[in-house]
């Protein structure tokens, strides 16, 4: 499945759960492929080329590698997985945990 069948978006200034005023390529929105709920994904090494997002809260400290500046040639390392947390970070549902590759989603 590609990223865009999975109604990806880029995060950028705009977003409206965070203040990303004046970034751009700041992490990766999308539809879990378990649920089709949306989910965040924040990049190690923002597009803009500035610093990656800080944490929202406790449970939000992971950051990806990405390679690729479009939806269509993206690439995340490592895997990424869709868990929700209690405040206390233990995990209380597991979601979809996967792989992006040139925008190519596949399953772990
Ligand atoms: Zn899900």
């Amino acid at each position: 499945m590609k990223l865009t069948e999975l109604d990806a978006q880029f995060i950028n200034e705009g977003y409206p759960y965070r203040d990303f005023t004046g970034r751009f390529g700041m992490g990766i929105i999308f539809r879990c492929p378990c649920c089709r709920n949306y989910f965040p994904v924040y990049f190690k090494n923002p597009i803009d080329g500035m610093s990656q997002a800080e944490p929202a809260n406790k449970n939000d400290t992971h950051r990806w590698d990405r390679a690729g500046i479009t939806l269509d040639d993206l690439t995340l390392s490592p895997s990424v997985n869709f868990q929700i947390k209690d405040r206390h970070g233990n995990i209380i549902k597991q979601h979809w945990h996967g792989h992006i590759k040139n925008g190519e989603v596949t399953n772990a």
